[in-house]
This record gives C-alpha cells, structure tokens and sequence, in this order.
C-alpha cells in the first residue's frame, strides 16, 4: 500500500512539474476559483459532434489542483460527452470515499483516491472537474 502511495504522489508531481495541455487556444471555457487553497483554473474544450475533441487548461494554484487539471485533460480528451460525463460522477464518487465500479476507466485519475481521506483537499482535487462538467452542460465565461 505504501508503494502505490508513493506511485501516486510520484504520478500528482510529474503532471504537477510538467503540466500536459496546458495553454488555451481560445474554445469555450469555464473560470473557477477555490478561495480556501487559492485554486485558480480555467478549462476549455473543443466540442464537436457530441465528442470532447480537446480539453486545455490554464491557471494556478496548489500540486493537486493543476495536477488534476492535467490528468483531466489527458484522460478525457477523445471520448464522448457522453462518456466524459460519465467519468466525472464516477470521479467524484471515489475522491468521496464511494465504491466506483470499473474504476480503472478512470486511469490516471485514480492517483486521487487517497484524497477522500483529506476532505480539505476534495475541492483542489474536483474543480477542474467542476470546470468542465459546467462547460458540458453549456455554461460558456466569455
Ligand atoms: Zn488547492
């Protein structure tokens, strides 16, 4: 148990140093803030034919924050809206403490489990998720 711990937080910190699709290239995104931690993140995607062709982010804020935002992007770019929505009930449902079926369709995500144990770290660890999850329900900040 102490190892996959110690893979986790190995896997939060690579994508926390070398962020993936970070940048915005101007698709419609959603701001949110965590004023507790100092959180700051913007999501956009690129939606075409019920597809999330590519989510990008940008902003600042803690390790788990834009290491979560990173992981989001990469593990849910390509798949359906359908899907990704999917994913992120499922998302929220293990960073609750929750038994989630077919866990593993999270990949990467999964290195957030151990985040139910830290409820003052729930919202670091969900609000790129939140972000999107708004902007696939249509909520657009110009
Ligand atoms: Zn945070």
């Amino acid at each position: 148990m102490r190892n996959l711990e110690n893979l986790y937080r190995q896997v939060i910190m690579e994508h926390y140093k070398n962020p993936r699709h970070k940048g915005l290239k101007g698709y419609p995104h959603v701001h949110l803030k965590n004023p507790s931690c100092g959180d700051d993140i913007t999501i956009e995607a690129d939606l075409k034919d019920g597809i999330v062709k590519e989510i990008n982010h940008d902003g600042s804020g803690c390790s788990i924050c834009c290491s979560s935002a990173s992981v989001l992007s990469e593990t849910l770019s390509g798949k359906s809206v359908e899907k990704v929505l999917e994913l992120i009930d499922k998302f929220y449902e293990m960073i609750k403490g929750g038994e989630v079926e077919n866990e593993d369709e999270l990949e990467e995500a999964m290195v957030y489990q151990g985040v139910s144990l830290f409820p003052a770290r729930i919202k670091c660890a969900t609000i790129s998720w939140k972000a999107l999850e708004r902007l696939l329900k249509g909520e657009n900040d110009e």
